[in-house]
């Protein structure tokens, strides 16, 4: 094993990423991190281009869910721009749970 897979570069991976574009598109659901439009003229993001264009994001993080990576219900839309600037910290759901009783 060298690096990880990228998991959406297989055919299943290709169709759910179009899946769920075309599912956030005709919802013209906002970006998950911002909360601002996202322009679904623009397509999905394309490497090297447009960085406010859609982009997948794992609502529980691919390293700690392996097995929801290519689960539509798992997919939120947002900015590629805002996707990778967040990439590194807690996912969506983990920011979402209260972990701690009172
Ligand atoms: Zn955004």
């Amino acid at each position: 094993m060298t690096k990880p897979k990228d998991p959406w570069d297989s055919p299943q991976g290709r169709r759910l990423k179009a899946a769920c574009f075309e599912r956030d598109r005709a919802a013209n659901a906002p970006c998950c991190w911002c909360g601002n439009p996202i322009d679904y003229r623009k397509g999905p993001y394309r490497r090297g281009g447009d960085v406010w264009a859609w982009s997948p994001e794992h609502i529980r993080p691919r390293d700690r869910w392996p097995e929801l990576v290519l689960v539509a219900s798992n997919i939120a839309a947002a900015h590629f721009h805002c996707n990778a600037a967040r990439q590194d910290r807690a996912g969506l759901a983990v920011m979402g749970v209260r972990s701690r009783r009172w």
